[in-house]
């Protein structure tokens, strides 16, 4: 196949100039004569890259004096226990904001080792986010999280939310340095990085200090951020080259405008796709309020309910395109773009003009 646009939502397109990096560092890194591959995590070599890729995710995010960055090896899920194993010890009990399939995993985890509050009614529908005055919060929660960016459904906070000194927790794993973000208004902030900064096998976990300290005596050493971070996140064996991508991904986004030039175009790229399908009177159907719209991954449906039919011609004449990995989640069905930061406005542009020749084609 001659060139391919991939849409996939994780493990998802890096940037093809990372690719070359890290082609040409991969057998002999840093002149050290061999392959990071096989150097020894308590080296100098990765120790170096190791506070350098915190030094970067400092930068980027402005992260404040007092909050601990930690690359942790367990992805997501891992995260999604080790944020009640260290932190729902102070009172037994959390609140979970639930907006769609990955927070609801996260609440589902977190019940195992607590009482659980759910902060918004049940539903399966997830097209939007309730105002906070509607949420249901309890005063005693050891923390409220939240995932600021619903990789399945497309739903995206626009707001912090206001939790009133209770820490807040937040998986970012499908929005992390896509935007400027106020790193202290949050308690913990941890995204797995094979969407926006990498590959998997990493989580990124960024953690205020006065909540180290306190997880529960049941937590494995590798889930344990306190453990972890006295040392330096070489407690054990990482998930090195992860954490050595993720680094390079991260120079890149430096490179090309930092936060700022990676929201400007966020926002250019989501916009096209959700014109095309506002201006398509109703053949293609975006579920999502608008407010909350994701501009990482847009679930879209031909039709409302969906056509099965057409939405499978759809992919198919993507596919023959180039236009790759645009099937909904199994949950949802239909079609989803992922537009993460290494997906280019060409790419996205390929995708709103088939949009538009297959609209005119049916319509
Ligand atoms: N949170 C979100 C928002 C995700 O999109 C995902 C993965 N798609 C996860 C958590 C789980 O991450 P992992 O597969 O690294 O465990």
């Amino acid at each position: 196949m001659s060139k391919v646009f991939n849409f996939g939502a994780g493990p998802a397109k890096l940037p093809e100039e990372v690719y070359e990096i890290i082609k040409n560092e991969l057998t002999n890194f840093e002149n050290s004569g061999i392959s990071l591959l096989e150097t020894s995590h308590r080296s100098s070599t990765y120790m170096k890259l190791n506070v350098e890729i915190q030094d970067v995710v400092r930068n980027l995010l402005d992260v404040p004096d007092n909050y601990k960055v930690l690359f942790l090896a367990g992805g997501g899920l891992g995260q999604f226990a080790a944020v009640p194993l260290n932190l729902i010890s102070r009172t037994g009990t959390a609140d979970y904001v639930v907006t769609g399939a990955w927070s609801a995993k996260a609440a589902k985890e977190a019940k195992k080792y607590g009482k659980v509050n759910l902060v918004l009614p049940p539903t399966d529908k997830y097209e939007d986010i309730p105002d906070q005055t509607k949420w249901n919060l309890d005063p005693n929660a050891s923390y409220v999280h939240i995932c600021t960016n619903e990789t399945i459904h497309g739903v995206e906070f626009d707001f912090i939310p206001d939790t009133k000194g209770v820490p807040l927790i937040a998986d970012m794993s499908s929005n992390i340095m896509s935007k400027k973000v106020d790193v202290s208004k949050f308690g913990v902030i941890y995204a797995g990085a094979q969407k926006n900064i990498g590959t998997s096998g990493v989580a990124l976990v960024i953690v205020r200090e006065d909540l180290l300290n306190q997880a529960l005596p049941t937590c494995p050493s590798l889930l344990d951020w306190t453990a972890n971070y006295k040392q330096n996140s070489i407690l054990n064996t990482p998930p090195m080259f992860a954490i050595y991508i993720m680094g390079r991904v991260l120079q890149w986004i430096q490179r090309n405008g930092g936060l700022e030039g990676m929201s400007q175009l966020a926002t250019k790229k989501a916009s096209l796709i959700y014109n095309t399908i506002e201006q398509s009177n109703g053949f293609y159907y975006a579920p999502v309020a608008k407010n909350v719209r994701s501009k990482m991954n847009v679930p879209f449906r031909i039709g409302c309910p969906g056509d099965d039919a057409l939405e499978k011609e759809f992919l198919k004449g993507a596919e023959t395109l180039g236009l790759i990995q645009l099937k909904g989640h199994r949950d949802v069905g239909g079609i989803r773009a992922s537009i993460y930061n290494a997906v280019t406005l060409e790419e996205v542009q390929a995708l709103v003009q088939y949009m538009e020749e297959f609209y005119k084609k049916h319509s």
